[in-house]
C-alpha cells in the first residue's frame, strides 16, 4: 500500500442518489461511485434493462447511460443501512 496513513472517510455533505431509469427506483445513495457500488449497479442494471443488456465487462459511463444520478444538497439523515 503506498499509503501509510488511514484515509479518514469524508465528511462530505455532497450525496448523489443513483435512479435507475428502466424501474425508477433509488438504487443507492453514495459520495461516490466506487466497485462495490459499480458491482451493485450491474446487478441490478442485468436484472432489470434485459431489453439492453449489458456487456460481459461494462465500463462506467455505459452503466450511466441507464441510471441517473442526481446531487442530493445538504440531507443529514439519510436511510442508508449500515452494512
Ligand atoms: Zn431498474
Amino acid at each position: 500500500m503506498p499509503e501509510k496513513s488511514s484515509r479518514l472517510p469524508e465528511k462530505s455533505s455532497r450525496l448523489f442518489e443513483v435512479v435507475c431509469k428502466d424501474c425508477q427506483r433509488v438504487l443507492m445513495t453514495v459520495e461516490r461511485i466506487r466497485d462495490p457500488e459499480i458491482v451493485a449497479l450491474v446487478d441490478h442494471l442485468r436484472a432489470c434493462c434485459q431489453s439492453d443488456p449489458l456487456g460481459e465487462h461494462p465500463m462506467l459511463g455505459e452503466l450511466l447511460g441507464h441510471v441517473r444520478v442526481m446531487q442530493v444538497m445538504g440531507v443529514k439523515n439519510l436511510a442508508t443501512p449500515p452494512k
